[in-house]
């Protein structure tokens, strides 16, 4: 199991980041060993019936990094590159996110290594059915509790609820979250990391003195994350210039209308025939001249190649792990770059995965504007408790932001001693 770990180079990158802050903060090898190491890597064969009569056999993965807390909890990916390295470094980051957001989860996540975009809706839900029942024994409301990620969304997750509750024979909507409301779901779950992200950045540039101006945006990755975000921050009068998917980009100096552009997406037309707008590649967006560049696709995007053209204020990692840990060391001595790391900026999504796990588990459910101003306080919280730890220990912001979820998970591994 762990060489396979040891060769995917993003959990390479989840590994060298838990080092180096292990290292700032001087901990025994001891107390080092213990979280680095997932808790639980379960590997499972996604047997499906395609349409057209044949089987198909996808690799499905699931990865708990702690259970020391509460449940783990974390998204499911549907992408041909998932691996189960990747799936790690997601589950360590999903623990360090919770940790430094106060919630009482480990983190975990889950892929199957399949393009959605090639497989019908029957195939999809076939899928997602199987690779439910081989998770049963893992899964489970006070266990670990899954929501979308890349290429999954909340039809996904009704699914998924659908399949265990026929396995235990009645509802139990607290089993995923990021479902959908008539199912249990949340208000405002499906825009949630979306809102974190422009909460976020609107902190950031008032902190900066941006926001005296309408903020010029770039945005990567126009999916359910990158599309909130880009209405959200429209909404609060910044101009998104650009936009991409894995196709390629758009690009207009005088602001896109994101809502157009996600409406026109929906009614299957294809994001770079975007009317009115210049065709930009995904390497030419990154490097656009803006304030606030947001990456809100895939791992390794800000790489030693492209960090020293980047031209932004704020780098708003939307995406886990977009930032290598190559070009991340340029970031941390270039100080003209002010970044929002991942782990802060996208923990809107679990923030309201909680909420939404809370909710179902006392089947009382909030308003929009009650989940809305739980979500702000609790980031504000844990974005102030960064800013005041960076203070006082003089830490590169990516750094403080570790160090703390990082530190809270070895101090209640500590508290509760090992077992037996
Ligand atoms: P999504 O599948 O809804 O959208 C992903 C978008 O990225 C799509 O537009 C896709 O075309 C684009 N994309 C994929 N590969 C690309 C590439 N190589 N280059 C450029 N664009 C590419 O996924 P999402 O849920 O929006 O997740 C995006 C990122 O945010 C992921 O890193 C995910 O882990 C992270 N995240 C998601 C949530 C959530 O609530 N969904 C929460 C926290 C973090």
């Amino acid at each position: 199991m762990f060489p396979e770990f040891l060769e995917s180079p993003t959990y390479q990158l989840a590994r060298q980041q838990y080092e180096r802050i292990t290292g700032l903060l001087d901990l025994p090898q001891s107390e080092r060993e213990r979280t680095l190491w997932p808790r639980r890597a379960i590997v499972v064969s996604v047997p499906v019936r395609m349409d057209n009569g044949a089987t198909r056999i996808f690799p499905g993965y699931r990865v708990q990094h702690h259970l020391s807390v509460g449940p783990t909890k974390g998204g499911l990916r549907y992408h041909p590159d998932v691996t189960l390295g990747e799936v790690a470094a997601l589950a360590m980051w999903m623990s360090w996110k919770c940790a430094l957001c106060g919630l009482p989860y480990g983190g975990a996540k889950g892929g199957v290594a399949c393009d959605p975009t090639q497989l019908s809706r029957s195939e999809l839900e076939r899928l997602t059915r199987r690779y439910t029942q081989e998770m049963i024994p893992f899964i489970g409301p006070h266990v670990d509790v899954m929501a979308p990620d890349l290429g999954t969304d909340e039809q996904t997750m009704a699914w998924m609820m659908d399949t265990y509750s026929m396995h235990v024979g009645h509802p139990v909507p607290q089993i995923v979250t990021g479902k959908p409301v008539n199912l249990g779901g949340s208000a405002c779950r499906r825009e949630a990391t979306g809102l974190g992200v422009a909460y976020l950045v609107n902190r950031t540039a008032e902190s900066l003195g941006l926001s005296g101006r309408p903020l010029r945006i770039a945005i990567q990755g126009f999916g359910k994350v990158g599309a909130a975000a880009a209405v959200q921050l429209h909404r609060f009068g910044a101009k998104i210039i650009a936009v991409s998917d894995v196709h390629g980009g758009v690009f207009r100096q005088g602001g896109l209308d994101p809502a157009a552009v996600a409406d026109f997406v929906q009614r299957g037309h294809r994001l770079v025939d975007f009317p009115d707008a210049d065709r930009i590649t995904n390497d030419e967006l990154l490097t656009l001249d803006c304030d606030v560049l947001i990456p809100a696709a895939i791992e390794r995007q800000i790489t030693e190649h492209n960090v020293r053209r980047l031209r932004c204020r704020i780098l708003a990692e939307a995406a886990n792990g977009p930032t290598t840990a190559e070009a991340d060391a340029i970031l941390r001595e270039q100080t003209d770059i002010h970044v929002i790391p991942d782990i802060l900026c996208n923990a809107g999504g679990v923030i309201v995965s909680y909420f939404e796990w809370v909710q179902d588990l006392q089947s009382f459910f909030w308003s929009e504007a009650e989940v809305r101003d739980r979500l702000y306080r609790q980031l504000e919280a844990a974005h102030h408790q960064v800013q005041q730890y960076r203070k006082k220990t003089g830490f590169y912001i990516r750094d403080a932001a570790l160090a703390l979820g990082i530190t809270r998970i070895i101090e209640a591994k500590k508290l509760r001693g090992l077992f037996p």
